[in-house]
């Protein structure tokens, strides 16, 4: 017999999918007609459709992503206050000041950094990848559905815990959270096919650069001339450090120390 078909991009592997519980007491009386869905539940599926349609617009092609994309409920990620708001293409607040990026810069940073990294040649894995700015977390866990390995640093304690109570029930081994100040990467991971921040500084430190494998790609926030910021790509090659700077972005600041 055929397994009853999934709905495309939506994978059951991750997420917070359940449906809310009733409190209600009814009568007993003949169990109702199946419904598969609450109506909360289908508005946020369709909600989360919605969200994967609008990148596949805005340029978002590897189909590895969009899987994981699909995998990964930002839901789960964003307070319950903003919960109707988690598939809106905007930067939500995360507590410390600092806010989880908003879904079409995810997602243009992640595919900028597995498009140009070395891939494991078994179905075309990354190897282990570096974030700087774990924040609540969502990033980490996409950049898990596409790396071997993935080393996620915070500097602010309370977001770090908060990405680890987050992650907890979602059991994924390959995503490992550091406390610590990213500014000089995380050596023992080190090195990296990828690394990848969500925090904007003046220059890309050394450091990561370093840590970077042969083959391997950086993308990282910058500030600009001027004070603006951009996206900027670094590949290490055989021959030396290839340097682009793409479009404007805006993200929170790279900011040394713990706290
Ligand atoms: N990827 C995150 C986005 C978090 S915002 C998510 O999916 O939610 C960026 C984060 O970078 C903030 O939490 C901020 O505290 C952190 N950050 C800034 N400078 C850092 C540094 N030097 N080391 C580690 N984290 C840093």
């Amino acid at each position: 017999m055929n397994a009853p078909p999934r709905r495309p991009g939506f994978p059951a592997r991750l997420g917070t999918g359940s449906a809310p519980r009733s409190h209600h007491f009814a009568p007993r009386r003949a169990a109702p007609a199946p419904t598969p869905q609450t109506p909360v539940v289908r508005d946020a599926i369709a909600a989360r459709a919605r969200m994967i349609e609008r990148l596949v617009a805005g340029g978002i092609t590897d189909e590895a992503l969009l899987r994981a994309l699909g995998a990964v409920d930002r839901r789960h990620f964003v307070d319950s206050a903003l919960a109707l708001r988690a598939y809106d293409d905007d930067a939500l607040p995360i507590g410390m000041g600092q806010t989880i990026s908003k879904p079409s810069i995810v997602a243009r940073m992640v595919q900028l950094l597995v498009q140009g990294s070395v891939r494991a040649p078994d179905g075309g894995r990354l190897g282990r990848v570096l974030e700087i700015g774990t924040g609540c977390g969502y990033q980490a866990v996409l950049l898990g559905q596409l790396a071997a390995e993935v080393y996620s640093i915070e500097r602010l304690r309370a977001l770090h815990e908060k990405a680890r109570a987050n992650l907890r029930p979602l059991r994924v081994p390959n995503v490992h959270l550091i406390f610590g100040d990213g500014m000089a990467g995380y050596p023992a991971g080190a090195p990296y096919a990828g690394i990848i921040a969500a925090a904007g500084g003046e220059a890309v430190p050394l450091a990561w650069v370093e840590q970077l494998a042969v083959g391997g790609r950086i993308v990282a926030p910058v500030a600009q001339a001027g004070g603006a910021q951009a996206l900027v790509v670094i590949d290490k090659t055989m021959h030396g450090i290839e340097h682009r700077v793409l479009e404007a972005v805006r993200f929170v600041p790279l900011k040394s120390g713990i706290s």
